[in-house]
């Protein structure tokens, strides 16, 4: 099983990302999350320390235990999570190209959703559509084949994209035969500037809002060939094998993804939590009613108790779960576990720091409400809590739960 004290390069990085949180995230936070735009600049800043990277991200899923893309993305969202999405937002595309791509695709693209310190580029991961979000086997974007150009034409719209519209690049799941659902379906990269692909309406939202969200629009989209992720033969051996077993409606591409970024979203929503625990900490020892520090009534100190208690639980579930995924794989969904658990905890500890610092904590002089808001979505995207107890249900007990 794991040794869970973190050796000293992750030490390092835990450090090095903390100290870049303090600095630099968290005295923005505010600021853009009032702006409601995507925080260039910082992002900028990130990629000079190297932050910001493919290299980074690539040294990070080298790590054999698993822990420094947790360790790291637990620093970065406890200083702000919207700025903190809008560092990580890229890594969805990647992810999904590292685990559908071949090695000359993974070469090619992933880079690109970074660009570098001079010339910063997004990556954007279109999935979900306004009528198909958990239910990814439901996709109605299309992809077809275009023999005689070897290009593949996409139509469809995208609900809900990080980075969508704003990416160099962006990697759409669609369906190439819709009946097969999931099993038909198959993921693409669509090259910067390529004709046909526009972003819809931006989204404005309850949290990170310094992260943009918006709809990516396909309207006859044409891409060459070689952007099919996996490639063509692939692919068609796929869909013979699918075709004879009939839709299950299982082994989507974009789920594969989700599984394996799940405990670092875990890990987003244990910062945002901590975050607001430290906070709430300092200033119920400050704080004085009736006389005394509120800390020293135990409705106040049991809820500091509970807020840590759950903290810590949540991230060894996340530790435990980015551990396995390198070392044996999951066996009872223990990386939807780590999810559900941590942005459940979230939610929960944010409105308690709200509680803990009363009038103060519901106005926007003071972060605990920002907070808040940017913990929910971790209930929401990647997976909601209740698909996490679906996977979850599904795993422990061999059947297909719906
Ligand atoms: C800020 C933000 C960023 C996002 N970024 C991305 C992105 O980069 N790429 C991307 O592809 N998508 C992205 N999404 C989309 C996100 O993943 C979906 O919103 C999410 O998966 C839920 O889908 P839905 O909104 O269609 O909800 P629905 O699937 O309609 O679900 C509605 C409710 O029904 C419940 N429900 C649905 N099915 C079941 C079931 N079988 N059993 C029990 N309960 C069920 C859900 O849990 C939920 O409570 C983002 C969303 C937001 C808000």
């Amino acid at each position: 099983m794991a040794d869970f004290s973190l050796n000293e390069d992750q030490q390092q990085i835990q450090k090095w990302v903390h100290d870049f949180a303090e600095a630099v995230v968290r005295p923005a936070g505010h600021e853009w999350d009032e702006a409601e735009e995507f925080p260039f600049p910082i992002v900028q800043q990130a990629a000079e320390i190297g932050l910001y990277g493919w290299e980074f991200m690539f040294n990070a899923m080298s790590d054999t235990t698993g822990l420094t893309l947790p360790v790291a993305v637990e620093e970065l969202f406890w200083g702000d999570a919207g700025i903190g999405m809008a560092i990580m937002g890229s890594g969805l595309a990647a992810a999904g190209i590292a685990g559908n791509g071949t090695p000359e695709q993974v070469m090619e693209w992933v880079p690109q959703c970074y660009g570098d310190a001079q010339k910063v580029q997004l990556g954007a991961f279109c999935v979900s559509e306004p009528d198909a979000g958990s239910d990814v086997s439901s996709l109605r974007t299309r992809a077809v084949y275009d023999e005689a150009n070897d290009e593949w034409v996409l139509n469809g719209t995208k609900a809900w994209i990080t980075n969508g519209g704003i990416a160099d690049i962006h990697v759409v799941v669609a369906a190439v035969d819709p009946e097969l659902k999931g099993r038909g379906q198959a993921s693409f990269v669509i090259p910067p500037g390529t004709k046909g692909l526009s972003q819809g309406q931006k989204y404005k939202k309850h949290g990170i809002k310094a992260s943009h969200t918006a709809e990516v629009v396909l309207d006859d989209c044409r891409i060459p060939g070689r952007c099919l992720l996996g490639g063509k033969e692939k692919l068609d051996a796929k869909l013979a094998r699918a075709r004879e077993v009939g839709s299950t409606g299982q082994k989507q591409p974009a789920m594969s993804t989700f599984e394996a970024t799940r405990p670092t979203v875990g890990a987003q929503a244990l910062g945002i939590a901590r975050a607001a625990y430290e906070y709430s900490l300092e200033y119920a020892k400050e704080r004085k009613a009736f006389g005394r520090p509120i800390i020293m009534n135990q409705a106040i100190a049991f809820k500091l108790a509970n807020m840590i208690t759950e903290i810590d639980a949540a991230r060894l579930l996340i530790w435990r779960a980015a551990w396995l995924a390198r070392n044996g794989g999951y066996k009872n969904g223990e990386g939807s576990m780590s999810k559900y658990k941590a942005s459940e905890v979230a939610v929960r500890v944010t409105e308690e720091a709200i509680q803990i610092l009363g009038g103060y904590g519901y106005t926007r002089e003071y972060p605990v409400e920002r907070w808040h808001r940017d913990a929910k979505i971790h209930t929401i995207f990647e997976g909601t809590s209740e698909i996490q107890q679906l996977v979850i249900s599904r795993a422990i007990s061999g059947l297909r739960i719906e």
